[in-house]
């Protein structure tokens, strides 16, 4: 295998040259297809092409993305002109100009019309091109216009996004391997992995809501793999190997070779596995673990029936928001809840709260502007507590759909017991507003917090006096802890569980919810990761919960362990100094014992 773009040249000259790319593995499987490629705005490149009879509604999405970026400059412009002056408020008008320029519109539209590619293309195409001629002038005052035409480009093309084109994912050819700059998560919840095998995207990181989604649906995924789009414009074929977090481009018949058997034999370790989904998680020594699915998505909950869950131990329910186009109503909520409840007949289901905000962001989520740093913004609970209309309604629907079965409510994101004690009187109010009503509902389920706030760790002790159960969020926990953005690839390899910080505070709270005689469990990413199973159980965690398809070698794990060396295990890493030393230590647990030692 070559190594990125410079490799030695093919041997076949028919052939492109294979071209390998490392990024971070963040949902495991292993995609071969044909590749597409998404620009960073999210379009495909070549030019989306759009169907004949399409034409008339992306002519109509041109017009309307043109009045609105129009108004907007207009609006721009007045508030330029009090705030700033005239002197800056006559830049503006000059772009609102533009952007009403009759010329402009009627290059778009002829493009879109003769040939058949989608108005963001059409846009740029037009403002690229007076872009390049700007820039090739000597005069320096008009080259310098090119900007301003990218920035008119910038908001046409913000407000088609807007106007949601239709999915990329509507005009792939065949099911494919798509590589882009970044995802959001609610383009992530859009994928239908009948047509997405896999997808590889430069931006991104460990812990981002993209790559939950991605493993949530069971497309295999890397994300953080840097500059990869330039590369992968004329390539046919990529495989994505999301357990190793490689990109191979065109790849060589050895290497596909090697990889389709790499996935044939996942596919059978799969299969043995599901055989054990009846078997109980419980360890050498008989103590019984729970463990629990994180699901998305209402459909996921036949995987957790697949997979042998014990229940839900996390919906994250913000994303009924992020793969629709307006909120959903009470009802629509209800639905989704009621028909967890009841695919989980009889076994618990942990309603997570909206946890909107920071990168789960929907273009109708109202109230959220843009902010400088919005892991530390307005999300989550903080969210929900300014909007209590919003609020209501989900508590609404959670608390009908309770009547059902055995649901518990979680709050995300409780940083403080003022917000804990806020929220639990919004809860009563809503019960107590249906009860008014005699809508059948459940008064008051068990009321849970995520700790996912160092702030809340610290405090575990007294917060453990006001909940039912805490679930642990190590995701964030981990992110507020070390100070890393979760998403952000340049700082990947400093976001780390196995940090001695977070092992810390994750002990403080399991210690404070034993000393109250509360459940602890934990649902962020480390509670599905295999390196950390014996730790957590160790440490005396007796609830865990993953997507679904991590129960499988999990449930294997914990059959194979005894307490005892769990707990010697766990100590041994809280006397540890660093993250490296904590996964040397860990991953040496996870080494099977030589065959064929001398006994005793
Ligand atoms: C977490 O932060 O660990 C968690 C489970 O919540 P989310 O990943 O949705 O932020
Ligand atoms: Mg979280």
């Amino acid at each position: 295998m070559t190594r990125g773009p410079e490799g030695p040249p093919p041997d076949d000259s028919s052939r492109p040259a294979e071209q390998v790319f490392r990024g971070i593995g963040v949902s495991p499987g292993i995609a071969i297809g044909p590749v597409v490629v998404l620009d960073p705005r999210g379009m495909r490149l070549p030019p989306r092409r759009i169907a004949a009879d399409a034409v008339p509604a992306e002519v109509a999405r041109l017009a309307s993305a043109l009045a609105a970026a129009a108004a907007e400059g207009a609006q721009a412009e007045a508030e330029a002109r009090e705030r700033l002056g005239p002197q800056y408020a006559e830049i503006l008008a000059a772009h609102a100009a533009m952007i009403g320029d009759p010329q402009l519109a009627a290059d778009a539209r002829e493009r879109i019309e003769r040939r058949r590619i989608s108005a963001e293309h059409a846009v740029i195409e037009v403002l690229e091109g007076l872009a390049g001629r700007l820039e090739g002038l000597s005069d320096s005052h008009l080259a310098a216009r090119a900007a301003d035409v990218r920035d008119i480009e910038a908001r046409i093309v913000d407000q088609l996004a807007g106007a949601r084109a239709p999915s990329f994912q509507d005009d792939l050819a065949a099911p494919s391997v798509v590589l882009a700059h970044d995802l959001t998560p609610s383009d992530a919840a859009q994928l239908d992995p009948r047509k997405v095998l896999g997808f590889a995207t430069e931006a991104g990181g460990r812990a981002s809501h993209t790559a939950i989604v991605a493993a949530a649906l069971e497309i295999p995924a890397v994300a953080g793999a840097g500059t990869l789009l330039g590369h992968a414009r004329s390539a046919r074929l990529a495989v994505v190997d999301g357990e190793s977090g490689l990109i191979v481009l065109d790849p060589a018949p050895a290497t596909l070779d090697r990889y389709r058997a790499a996935a044939e034999a996942r596919t059978a370790r799969f299969r043995t596995l599901s055989e054990e989904a009846a078997l109980p998680a419980v360890t050498l020594d008989g103590v019984e673990v729970g463990l629990h699915a994180n699901i998305e998505f209402v459909d996921e909950a036949a995987a957790c029936a697949r997979w042998g869950a014990a229940g839900i131990g996390l919906y994250r329910t913000e994303f009924l928001y992020l793969r629709s186009t307006a909120p959903p109503t009470e009802e629509e909520q209800f639905a989704a809840y009621a028909e967890a409840v009841r695919s989980l007949q009889g076994r618990p289901v942990v309603i997570r709260t909206l946890d909107l905000g920071a990168d789960k962001l929907a273009s109708h989520v109202g109230g959220i502007g843009a902010e400088a740093n919005p892991a530390l913004g307005l999300r989550s609970l903080r969210y929900s507590l300014r909007r209590p209309e919003v609020f209501r309604t989900q508590i609404r629907a959670v608390l009908r759909a309770a009547a059902l079965g055995d649901v518990r409510i979680l709050l995300p994101m409780v940083t403080t017991l003022d917000e804990l004690r806020r929220a639990r009187d919004l809860i009563g109010e809503v019960a107590a507003a249906l009860r008014a009503e005699g809508t059948p509902h459940r008064e008051a389920p068990p009321l849970g917090a995520m700790v996912e706030v160092p702030a809340t760790a610290l405090m575990a002790d007294r917060f453990a006096k006001e909940v039912d159960f805490f679930s642990i969020g190590t995701n964030d926990l981990i992110q507020y802890t070390l100070a890393v953005d979760r998403t952000n690839e340049a700082v990947a390899d400093l976001y780390s569980a196995a940090d001695p910080a977070v092992l810390r505070l994750i002990a403080r709270v399991v210690e404070a919810a034993a000393a109250r005689g509360i459940p602890c469990a934990v649902c962020g990413s480390m509670g599905g990761e295999l390196l950390y199973t014996t730790f957590l159980l160790g440490l005396g965690v007796r609830e865990l919960s993953m997507a679904p398809h991590q129960i499988p070698e999990v449930r294997r794990l914990i059959r194979g362990v005894s307490l005892e060396q769990a707990r010697a295990i766990a100590a041994e890493a809280l006397t540890l100094d660093t993250a490296r030393e904590v996964v040397a230590l860990l991953e040496d647990a996870l080494r099977p014992a030589p065959t064929g030692a001398p006994a005793g």
